[in-house]
Protein backbone atom coordinates (compact mmCIF):
# COMPACT_ATOMS: atom_id res chain seq x y z
CA UNK A 1 0.00 0.00 0.00
CA UNK A 2 3.16 2.12 0.14
CA UNK A 3 6.01 3.11 -1.48
CA UNK A 4 8.16 0.29 -0.61
CA UNK A 5 12.29 0.04 -1.00
CA UNK A 6 11.95 -3.35 -0.31
CA UNK A 7 12.71 -5.88 -3.66
CA UNK A 8 9.82 -6.46 -5.28
CA UNK A 9 8.38 -10.11 -4.82
CA UNK A 10 7.50 -12.98 -7.55
CA UNK A 11 3.71 -13.33 -7.72
CA UNK A 12 1.36 -15.19 -9.23
CA UNK A 13 -2.66 -14.73 -10.08
CA UNK A 14 -4.93 -16.73 -9.22
CA UNK A 15 -8.88 -15.88 -10.89
CA UNK A 16 -7.15 -12.04 -10.67
CA UNK A 17 -6.25 -12.49 -7.42
CA UNK A 18 -2.55 -11.96 -6.68
CA UNK A 19 -0.46 -14.29 -4.46
CA UNK A 20 2.93 -13.81 -3.24
CA UNK A 21 5.49 -16.89 -4.26
CA UNK A 22 6.74 -17.36 -0.50
CA UNK A 23 7.33 -20.04 1.90
CA UNK A 24 6.77 -19.33 5.36
CA UNK A 25 11.05 -18.49 5.69
CA UNK A 26 10.56 -15.55 3.24
CA UNK A 27 7.40 -14.59 4.57
CA UNK A 28 9.19 -13.94 7.89
CA UNK A 29 11.63 -12.31 6.31
CA UNK A 30 9.47 -10.45 4.40
CA UNK A 31 7.77 -9.28 7.52
CA UNK A 32 11.41 -8.51 9.27
CA UNK A 33 11.91 -6.03 6.20
CA UNK A 34 8.00 -4.16 7.04
CA UNK A 35 9.30 -3.68 10.40
CA UNK A 36 12.87 -2.21 9.86
CA UNK A 37 11.25 -0.24 7.21
CA UNK A 38 8.82 1.20 9.62
CA UNK A 39 6.06 2.30 7.32
CA UNK A 40 2.39 0.76 7.84
CA UNK A 41 2.32 -2.72 5.97
CA UNK A 42 -0.58 -5.20 5.35
CA UNK A 43 -0.15 -8.90 4.98
CA UNK A 44 -3.50 -11.03 3.95
CA UNK A 45 -3.31 -14.64 4.75
CA UNK A 46 -5.97 -15.74 1.49
CA UNK A 47 -7.87 -18.83 0.54
CA UNK A 48 -10.01 -19.66 -1.50
CA UNK A 49 -12.86 -18.29 -0.04
CA UNK A 50 -11.38 -14.79 -0.32
CA UNK A 51 -10.97 -15.25 -3.56
CA UNK A 52 -14.73 -16.14 -4.70
CA UNK A 53 -15.77 -13.72 -1.81
CA UNK A 54 -13.93 -11.09 -3.88
CA UNK A 55 -15.98 -11.53 -7.20
CA UNK A 56 -18.93 -9.82 -5.50
CA UNK A 57 -17.41 -7.74 -2.82
CA UNK A 58 -15.60 -4.56 -4.38
CA UNK A 59 -14.09 -3.33 -1.31
CA UNK A 60 -12.71 -6.80 -0.38
CA UNK A 61 -11.16 -7.57 -3.75
CA UNK A 62 -9.67 -3.97 -3.78
CA UNK A 63 -7.97 -4.61 -0.32
CA UNK A 64 -6.34 -7.43 -1.69
CA UNK A 65 -4.88 -5.77 -4.40
CA UNK A 66 -3.55 -3.02 -2.19
CA UNK A 67 -2.18 -5.54 0.71
CA UNK A 68 1.66 -5.58 0.81
CA UNK A 69 1.86 -9.24 0.76
CA UNK A 70 -0.54 -11.74 -0.21
CA UNK A 71 0.50 -15.11 0.97
CA UNK A 72 -1.61 -18.53 0.35
CA UNK A 73 -2.99 -20.05 3.52
CA UNK A 74 -5.32 -22.25 1.84
CA UNK A 75 -4.36 -25.62 0.06
CA UNK A 76 -6.72 -25.18 -3.13
CA UNK A 77 -4.55 -22.12 -4.15
CA UNK A 78 -1.21 -24.14 -3.82
CA UNK A 79 -3.50 -26.71 -6.15
CA UNK A 80 -4.82 -24.07 -8.41
CA UNK A 81 -1.03 -22.75 -8.76
CA UNK A 82 -0.14 -26.23 -9.67
CA UNK A 83 -2.62 -26.45 -12.17
CA UNK A 84 -1.11 -23.56 -14.09
CA UNK A 85 2.51 -24.90 -13.82
CA UNK A 86 3.77 -22.17 -11.39
CA UNK A 87 3.40 -23.92 -8.11
CA UNK A 88 3.12 -22.01 -4.88
CA UNK A 89 6.27 -23.39 -2.18
CA UNK A 90 3.95 -24.22 0.67
CA UNK A 91 0.58 -23.14 3.30
CA UNK A 92 1.57 -20.17 5.01
CA UNK A 93 -1.19 -20.02 7.51
CA UNK A 94 -1.94 -17.31 9.74
CA UNK A 95 -2.18 -19.98 12.57
CA UNK A 96 1.52 -21.07 11.56
CA UNK A 97 2.59 -17.70 11.36
CA UNK A 98 1.47 -16.50 14.86
CA UNK A 99 3.72 -19.02 15.97
CA UNK A 100 6.77 -18.18 13.56
CA UNK A 101 6.32 -14.47 14.24
CA UNK A 102 6.24 -15.10 18.47
CA UNK A 103 9.45 -17.36 18.35
CA UNK A 104 11.79 -14.75 15.81
CA UNK A 105 10.38 -11.98 18.25
CA UNK A 106 11.69 -13.21 21.61
CA UNK A 107 14.97 -13.09 19.83
CA UNK A 108 14.23 -9.89 17.46
CA UNK A 109 12.75 -7.97 20.55
CA UNK A 110 9.74 -7.02 17.99
CA UNK A 111 6.59 -5.97 20.22
CA UNK A 112 3.25 -8.35 19.68
CA UNK A 113 -0.36 -6.89 19.95
CA UNK A 114 -3.00 -9.24 19.51
CA UNK A 115 -6.52 -8.24 18.63
CA UNK A 116 -9.45 -9.91 18.33
CA UNK A 117 -11.67 -13.52 19.61
CA UNK A 118 -13.83 -13.86 21.98
CA UNK A 119 -13.12 -12.44 25.36
CA UNK A 120 -9.95 -13.58 27.13
CA UNK A 121 -8.93 -15.90 23.82
CA UNK A 122 -6.22 -13.11 22.63
CA UNK A 123 -5.16 -13.09 26.18
CA UNK A 124 -4.62 -17.12 26.50
CA UNK A 125 -3.48 -17.03 23.07
CA UNK A 126 -0.21 -14.92 24.05
CA UNK A 127 0.72 -16.12 27.43
CA UNK A 128 0.58 -19.65 26.23
CA UNK A 129 2.79 -18.40 23.37
CA UNK A 130 4.94 -16.36 25.77
CA UNK A 131 5.34 -18.97 27.82
CA UNK A 132 6.70 -21.05 24.78
CA UNK A 133 9.00 -18.77 23.81
CA UNK A 134 10.18 -16.67 27.12
CA UNK A 135 11.32 -13.14 25.96
CA UNK A 136 8.24 -12.28 23.47
CA UNK A 137 7.02 -8.90 24.05
CA UNK A 138 3.03 -8.62 24.20
CA UNK A 139 2.62 -4.89 23.55
CA UNK A 140 -1.21 -5.82 24.31
CA UNK A 141 -4.44 -7.92 23.95
CA UNK A 142 -8.06 -7.05 23.31
CA UNK A 143 -10.96 -8.68 22.10
CA UNK A 144 -12.55 -5.91 20.48
CA UNK A 145 -14.88 -6.07 17.75
CA UNK A 146 -14.85 -4.35 13.79
CA UNK A 147 -17.87 -2.49 14.69
CA UNK A 148 -16.97 1.37 13.52
CA UNK A 149 -18.86 2.23 17.37
CA UNK A 150 -15.66 0.82 18.35
CA UNK A 151 -12.72 1.94 16.11
CA UNK A 152 -11.13 4.85 17.90
CA UNK A 153 -11.15 3.68 20.70
CA UNK A 154 -9.42 0.40 19.12
CA UNK A 155 -6.80 2.49 16.81
CA UNK A 156 -5.65 4.40 19.85
CA UNK A 157 -5.51 1.60 22.56
CA UNK A 158 -3.06 0.27 19.25
CA UNK A 159 -1.08 3.41 18.72
CA UNK A 160 -0.32 3.87 22.54
CA UNK A 161 0.82 0.01 22.66
CA UNK A 162 3.66 0.74 19.53
CA UNK A 163 3.51 -2.76 18.33
CA UNK A 164 5.67 -3.94 15.53
CA UNK A 165 3.11 -6.73 14.70
CA UNK A 166 -0.47 -6.43 14.96
CA UNK A 167 -2.90 -10.09 14.31
CA UNK A 168 -6.42 -9.21 13.70
CA UNK A 169 -8.40 -12.13 14.85
CA UNK A 170 -12.15 -11.26 13.62
CA UNK A 171 -12.37 -13.67 10.41
CA UNK A 172 -12.35 -12.37 6.38
CA UNK A 173 -12.86 -10.28 5.34
CA UNK A 174 -14.16 -8.02 8.18
CA UNK A 175 -10.59 -8.34 9.67
CA UNK A 176 -9.25 -7.14 6.49
CA UNK A 177 -11.24 -4.56 5.57
CA UNK A 178 -11.16 -3.17 9.29
CA UNK A 179 -6.86 -3.43 8.70
CA UNK A 180 -6.73 -1.65 5.16
CA UNK A 181 -9.65 1.26 6.54
CA UNK A 182 -6.78 1.96 9.69
CA UNK A 183 -3.97 1.10 8.39
CA UNK A 184 -2.35 4.70 8.29
CA UNK A 185 -3.62 5.54 11.40
CA UNK A 186 -2.89 2.70 12.77
CA UNK A 187 1.01 3.28 12.01
CA UNK A 188 1.96 -0.84 12.66
CA UNK A 189 4.76 -1.86 10.40
CA UNK A 190 3.12 -5.49 10.24
CA UNK A 191 -0.27 -5.57 10.58
CA UNK A 192 -1.77 -9.27 9.56
CA UNK A 193 -5.39 -11.06 9.75
CA UNK A 194 -5.21 -14.38 11.14
CA UNK A 195 -8.76 -15.90 11.11
CA UNK A 196 -8.94 -18.26 13.95
CA UNK A 197 -5.25 -18.41 14.84
CA UNK A 198 -5.97 -17.32 18.50
CA UNK A 199 -8.78 -19.74 19.25
CA UNK A 200 -5.72 -22.55 18.25
CA UNK A 201 -3.26 -20.91 20.41
CA UNK A 202 -5.22 -20.79 23.28
CA UNK A 203 -5.87 -24.20 22.76
CA UNK A 204 -9.95 -23.74 22.62
CA UNK A 205 -9.98 -25.30 19.24
CA UNK A 206 -8.30 -28.15 18.23
CA UNK A 207 -5.77 -28.14 15.27
CA UNK A 208 -5.76 -30.64 12.48
CA UNK A 209 -2.71 -33.42 13.26
CA UNK A 210 0.16 -32.82 10.67
CA UNK A 211 -0.27 -35.61 8.91
CA UNK A 212 -4.18 -34.50 8.14
CA UNK A 213 -2.65 -30.99 7.26
CA UNK A 214 0.41 -32.26 4.93
CA UNK A 215 -2.52 -34.61 3.02
CA UNK A 216 -4.37 -31.04 2.47
CA UNK A 217 -7.36 -32.02 4.35
CA UNK A 218 -7.31 -29.44 7.30
CA UNK A 219 -10.46 -27.72 6.00
CA UNK A 220 -12.44 -30.76 5.91
CA UNK A 221 -10.98 -31.29 9.58
CA UNK A 222 -12.13 -28.18 10.84
CA UNK A 223 -15.32 -28.64 9.18
CA UNK A 224 -15.87 -32.06 11.11
CA UNK A 225 -15.09 -29.76 14.36
CA UNK A 226 -17.69 -26.78 13.40
CA UNK A 227 -20.08 -28.13 10.95
CA UNK A 228 -21.43 -24.78 11.32
CA UNK A 229 -19.05 -23.85 8.30
CA UNK A 230 -21.01 -25.85 6.15
CA UNK A 231 -21.91 -22.88 4.23
CA UNK A 232 -18.90 -20.97 4.21
CA UNK A 233 -17.54 -24.56 2.31
CA UNK A 234 -19.72 -24.14 -0.67
CA UNK A 235 -16.76 -21.45 -1.94
CA UNK A 236 -14.98 -24.50 -2.42
CA UNK A 237 -16.57 -25.95 -5.55
CA UNK A 238 -16.96 -23.23 -7.02
CA UNK A 239 -13.76 -21.87 -6.65
CA UNK A 240 -12.18 -25.75 -8.08
CA UNK A 241 -13.68 -25.10 -10.95
CA UNK A 242 -13.55 -21.54 -11.81
CA UNK A 243 -9.34 -22.67 -11.72
CA UNK A 244 -9.46 -25.26 -13.35
CA UNK A 245 -10.82 -23.91 -16.26
CA UNK A 246 -8.07 -20.53 -15.75
CA UNK A 247 -5.37 -23.35 -15.52
CA UNK A 248 -6.59 -25.00 -18.89
CA UNK A 249 -6.34 -21.28 -20.81
CA UNK A 250 -3.40 -20.49 -19.19
CA UNK A 251 -2.03 -23.67 -20.47
CA UNK A 252 -3.55 -23.76 -23.56
CA UNK A 253 -2.20 -20.23 -24.17
CA UNK A 254 1.60 -21.16 -23.29
N1 LIG B 1 -14.53 -13.30 15.67
C1 LIG B 1 -14.55 -12.17 16.48
N2 LIG B 1 -15.53 -11.23 16.30
C2 LIG B 1 -16.47 -11.38 15.33
C3 LIG B 1 -16.43 -12.53 14.50
C4 LIG B 1 -15.43 -13.48 14.69
O1 LIG B 1 -13.68 -12.00 17.34
O2 LIG B 1 -17.31 -10.51 15.20
C5 LIG B 1 -13.42 -14.27 15.86
C6 LIG B 1 -13.81 -15.67 16.24
O3 LIG B 1 -13.96 -15.74 17.66
C7 LIG B 1 -12.61 -16.45 15.74
C8 LIG B 1 -12.14 -15.63 14.53
O4 LIG B 1 -12.78 -14.39 14.62
O5 LIG B 1 -11.59 -16.44 16.70
C9 LIG B 1 -12.52 -16.15 13.18
O6 LIG B 1 -12.34 -17.46 13.09
P1 LIG B 1 -12.68 -18.30 11.80
O7 LIG B 1 -12.50 -19.71 12.18
O8 LIG B 1 -13.97 -17.88 11.20
O9 LIG B 1 -11.53 -17.77 10.82
P2 LIG B 1 -10.77 -18.49 9.65
O10 LIG B 1 -9.54 -19.05 10.26
O11 LIG B 1 -11.67 -19.51 9.06
O12 LIG B 1 -10.51 -17.33 8.72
Amino acid sequence: MHDCVLPPLPSIEILGIRIHVVDQAATLDRIAGFIEEGQPHHVVTVNPEFVEAARTDAAFRQVLERADLCVADGVGLLMASRWQGRPLPERVTGTDSVVRIAERSAHAGWRLFFLGAAPGVAERAAGRLQARFPGMVVAGTHPGSPDPEEEDEIVQRVRNARPDILFVAWGAPRQDLWIARHLDRLGVPACMGVGGAFDFHAGIVRRAPLLVQRAGMEWLFRLGLQPQRWRRMLALPRFAVRAAAEAWQIRRAR
